[in-house]
């Protein structure tokens, strides 16, 4: 046999081994699919070193060459990688906020509002709702503004417990009063398992406060009932325990969950939380969920806050939630961080949305 003949002949034969190698590694692959199947029923990590290694050193010891030890551990310790990302993609497909679940993104709708069609939503008003003269008074600008929800809050989760706590269901009446006066929804926010029924006529979004985030009682009575929820991400918190606190929203039954970014603590001190611009896009990708970003209690000043509803809006969020009051100045809380209605109306205008 010539030299040419007899290359041709090695090649068919590598091929053919190549196609051995490919249906082994799959038939591999579905084998640790099911082991990763098990291991989620028994609450297992999938990652187990020790197996590993244990694997490792057999696959050395049987080893006879002409590959050497370390190329084989390469080798391995590659397909044991990817078999990894791939018992962590099955996992993923069974989070119901995954995109491996729903591919197509879920649009919330609020009114005439949609959180998650392409349209870019914004929810303005003050921090507490305070008065009635004050909350007539916000609700009558912000639609003059074209704003179609308003927030204010008046179960108020403060971090002193001498600083004002909120005018409690009497506030939220009047929230809810003045809004529907001027044609406007309603997101309010929920503190308390205890005050489900009470709130639940006077909103039509309800708020999950950063605090709250990690209170999965309060997420599990929140998630049976059938209005929008902003779930926002406690200032400590990773993207995934965020999405993992969704999922106790979706898992009681709630499908109109909308995540909110709202700064996270870092070092920094010239604002009162760090707006984690990134965990836009990074949720986009990760869930099929609506994304907006609370640009006012990230900043914790107003100064800043056209550059970083430009930066909302630039990077991908659905929409952005900000705080704005009459008269920022006499507010009972969060004054520094509010804007009144001119700066407002700027606001909107740098955005285009006016
Ligand atoms: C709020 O939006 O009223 C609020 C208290 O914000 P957070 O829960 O993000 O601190
Ligand atoms: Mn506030």
């Amino acid at each position: 046999m010539s030299c040419r003949e007899n290359l041709d002949n090695l090649r068919a034969e590598i091929d053919s081994i190549n196609f051995k190698i490919l249906d082994l590694l799959n038939e591999r692959a579905r084998v640790a699919l099911q082991i990763g199947k098990c291991k989620a029923e028994l609450g297992i990590s999938g990652f187990d070193p020790v197996r590993e290694g244990g694997m490792l050193k057999r696959l050395l010891e049987k080893n006879t060459g002409p590959f050497e030890g370390e190329a084989v551990s390469a080798i391995f310790k590659d397909i044991f990688q990817k078999t990894l990302d791939l018992m962590d993609k099955q996992d993923r497909s069974v989070l119901k906020f995954s995109r491996l679940a729903q591919a197509e993104n879920t649009v919330v709708r609020v009114g005439e509002s949609e959180f998650g069609s392409g349209k870019f939503c914004v929810i303005a008003g003050p921090c507490s709702v305070e008065s009635e003269e004050q909350i007539e008074e916000a609700a009558a600008s912000l639609a003059g503004l074209g704003v179609k929800i308003m927030r204010g809050g008046a179960f108020k989760p403060r971090t002193s417990p001498y600083n004002f706590q909120g005018l409690g269901l009497p506030g939220l009446k009047l929230l809810y009063e003045a809004a529907k006066r001027h044609g406007l929804a309603v997101i309010s926010e929920i503190t308390d398992i205890r005050l489900l029924e009470k709130i639940y006529p006077y909103v039509d979004i309800l708020q999950i406060g950063a605090r709250s985030m990690y209170n999965y009682d309060l997420l599990k009575e929140v998630g049976t009932q059938d209005k929008p929820v902003v779930l926002k991400r406690h200032f400590g918190a990773s993207l995934e325990e965020l999405l993992l606190s969704a999922e106790y929203l979706l898992n009681a039954g709630s499908r109109k969950v909308i995540l909110c970014e709202r700064g996270i603590r870092t070092h920094e001190r010239w604002v009162r939380a760090t707006l984690d611009i990134s965990a836009v896009p990074l949720l986009k990708q990760e869930t099929h969920l609506p994304v907006i970003a609370d640009i006012s209690h990230a900043a914790g000043r107003r100064d800043i806050l056209i550059p970083l509803a430009k930066a909302v809006q630039a990077v991908g969020a659905d929409g952005l939630m900000l705080e704005v009051h009459p008269h920022p100045d006499m507010a009972r809380s969060d004054g520094r961080q509010q804007l009144n209605m001119l700066q407002f109306a700027e606001l909107l205008q740098a955005l285009k949305l006016a």
